[in-house]
């Protein structure tokens, strides 16, 4: 028997497609005026290295892995100088055309045995930021080769201060990643290798991008 070959519903090429090309923020945290103006603010400390200098490291090699992959990226700071108060960070993303955002951060604790990555999405975007963070997450453990464990997905209301101002931006996916802990050695090591910081990127960019590797 004969099936009737199926035939696609017209017009299914000629659909007008809506290509919106990726544009990702990445906030360092912490660094001038980010807390207080006319302040620069470091951030956590430990094992002599500060939270601003780390992430600033990571939203760098972020810039540079962009580049080799043609995706466009906005740096919310790309030096300790740039004046950044938190409250502004996500309006800036919003303005730059952004459709994705990353706030980078260091965990502190005072038991030095604390660690793991933790990404943080906004209270009123589950729906929106729970796969981008999934991505995030996933991203960071395999390019640290699993010496990176994870606490997990968290709503910023589990959060100290309950709430994340750069969480704010309302042009797409958002999150904030802790890398781990400044106060942990382990995470340190990871935290601060170079190769770590190329290879996240290139996970994530490609994930972000859906370009097949
Ligand atoms: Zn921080």
């Amino acid at each position: 028997m004969n099936k009737p070959r199926r035939s696609l519903p017209k017009n299914s090429e000629s659909k007008p497609r809506v290509f919106v090309a990726v544009k990702v923020a990445i906030d360092p945290g912490h660094g001038m005026s980010n807390a207080t103006k006319g302040k620069y603010d470091p951030g956590a400390s430990g094992g002599g290295l500060s939270e601003a200098d780390i992430v600033l490291q990571w939203a760098l090699t972020g810039k540079w892995v962009a580049q080799q992959m043609g995706i466009d990226v906005f740096l919310t700071r790309d030096d300790d100088s740039d004046v950044t108060p938190v409250s502004t960070r996500d309006n800036k993303a919003e303005l730059a055309g952004c459709n994705y955002f990353i706030s980078l951060h260091c965990d502190a604790a005072s038991t030095t045995s604390a660690r793991g990555l933790t990404v943080f999405i906004d209270k009123t975007q589950e729906d929106r930021d729970r796969k981008f963070a999934l991505t995030v997450q996933n991203a960071l453990i395999s390019a640290a080769s699993n010496k990176a464990t994870s606490r997990g997905i968290k709503l910023e209301t589990e959060t100290r201060v309950k709430n994340l101002a750069v969480l704010d931006f309302k042009k797409g996916p958002a999150v904030l990643l802790e890398l781990g802990f400044i106060t942990n050695a382990q995470d340190r090591i990871y935290m601060t290798d170079r190769n770590v910081r190329v290879r996240f990127w290139q996970n994530f960019f490609a994930a972000v991008d859906g370009v097949k590797k």
